[in-house]
């Protein structure tokens, strides 16, 4: 159900108009390249086509303007459909019964598109449309059906009884959709609650546990001591691990969650991130390098993001490097290619490598591979699913390149406008 209601995301929304809109102005090129019937058409429809191949554009490069965007070329969609059915029903021939039938193909997908792109302003938009074709009904053939001696008056009437059942259904399904994400955000906020409330519940006797292991080592005279009482910090920690990790990934579960973007100092975010593992790499006896533009370059001093969900990305990749690498190296880069484009966030170790069969299933929730058990890592198998949860959030791609035994290359592209 959650990936259900994950499609309905804004980015795939947009995703969805943008091509839409592209193939309607196709399909309006290869309607103008078949020949139009009447001057209206000659006019609008190439009008059309290269308004929606505006809009696919503009949405390709402005995704926050959807709405605005679709209302706007729907207005003018319905101001050519209004004036086109005026238009045939001067035809009392088989051009007007033509005109009629393609627009009743077309007024079912200007509906469907509505309520896609526009949520609750969609009804409004809709039943805006059918005023205006029951107000050039009335002007062009008065309050009357007419009968089948004039067919083109007649189809119109007909057309017009059929589109309210279009228009409640589609509203009826879009009313259904909101309850169903509203029952969702509800179930995910009892789950947060109660997994806040297990993890506090849980986490602050472990953190005394913890405390008082130190202190009981402090005692501890003997090897075997020595040894039980690390056995058992060990353990303690490791549930600490688990508990902070599923508490996370519900967290990004819930649709409602939000990023917060803001003007970060990528620079000084990745220095910082790599200094807080410093003691961790050099415990282990490896280097670890922190690679980033020379300190006078401006390329990642002002990058419109949510730091501290790059902080968690990053934290969560160099932490895998180095549970995963049992001697050697790991490089973290930061890089922007152009003043204007995306930034590239690496972390590249010498460890233990990941087979190439494997590398969709290690982003998976709860997946550990072998190794991993093998090398005694410990782990819940939810830091990857975080990292590529994080970043279809924040609209960024995360690329591996691992082989067995040479070492494992994480790329992060965070995307930039402007
Ligand atoms: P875990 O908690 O097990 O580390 P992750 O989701 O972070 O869970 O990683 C999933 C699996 O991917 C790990 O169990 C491990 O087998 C593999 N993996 C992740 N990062 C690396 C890496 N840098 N080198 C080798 N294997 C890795």
């Amino acid at each position: 159900m959650t990936d259900a209601i994950a499609q309905t995301q804004p980015q795939e929304r947009v995703r969805l108009i943008l091509w839409s809109s592209a193939l309607v102005a196709v399909g309006a090129l290869s309607v103008c390249l078949a020949g139009l019937t009447t001057p209206w058409d000659r006019f609008w429809v190439p009008t059309m086509g290269a308004l929606y191949a505006l809009v696919a554009a503009l949405l390709w490069r402005k995704p926050a303007w959807l709405t605005p965007l679709v209302f706007g070329v729907l207005l003018l969609t319905s101001v050519y459909f209004i004036g086109g059915l005026y238009v045939a029903s001067n035809d009392h021939n088989a051009t007007g019964l033509y005109a009629l039938a393609c627009a009743a193909q077309f007024m079912t997908m200007f509906y469907v598109a509505a309520f896609v792109a526009l949520g609750r302003v969609a009804n409004l938009l809709c039943w805006l449309h059918y005023a205006g074709l029951i107000a050039m009904y009335l002007y062009r053939y008065g309050p009357v059906m007419h009968g089948a001696e004039d067919m083109v008056g007649h189809t119109w009437g007909v057309l017009l009884a059929a589109q309210p059942a279009c228009i409640v259904a589609l509203h009826y399904i879009s009313t259904l959709k909101d309850r169903l994400r509203a029952t969702e955000r509800a179930s995910h906020e009892s789950k947060e609650r109660f997994l806040a409330m297990l993890s506090h519940e849980i986490r602050s006797p472990l953190q005394s546990i913890l405390g008082s292991i130190d202190l009981l080592a402090l005692k501890a005279s003997t090897p075997p001591e020595h040894r039980a009482i690390e056995r058992i910090r060990n353990a303690a920690s490791q549930l600490d691990t688990h508990l902070r990790d599923v508490t996370e990934y519900t967290r990004l579960e819930n649709p409602a969650w939000r990023l917060q973007p803001q003007a970060v100092d990528l620079a000084l975010l990745v220095q910082d991130v790599c200094d807080t593992f410093q003691p961790q790499a050099q415990s282990h006896h490896i280097k670890l390098t922190c690679e980033l533009p020379p300190s006078d370059s401006l390329s990642l001093q002002h990058i419109w993001t949510d730091g501290a969900r790059v902080r968690q990305i990053l934290g969560n990749l160099i932490g895998n490097a180095l549970k995963y690498t049992p001697s050697g190296s790991i490089i973290v880069r930061a890089s922007r290619v152009a003043s204007a484009g995306p930034v590239q966030l690496e972390v590249i170790d010498t460890g233990i490598g990941i087979p190439a069969e494997q590398h969709e299933r290690v982003f998976e929730p709860y997946v550990r591979l072998e190794d991993a058990r093998i090398t005694g890592a410990e782990g819940s198998g939810l830091g990857l699913a975080v990292v590529k949860r994080l970043a279809d959030r924040m609209g960024a791609a995360v690329h591996l390149q691992s082989q067995p035994g040479q070492g494992s290359h994480f790329t992060v592209i965070l995307p930039q406008q402007g």
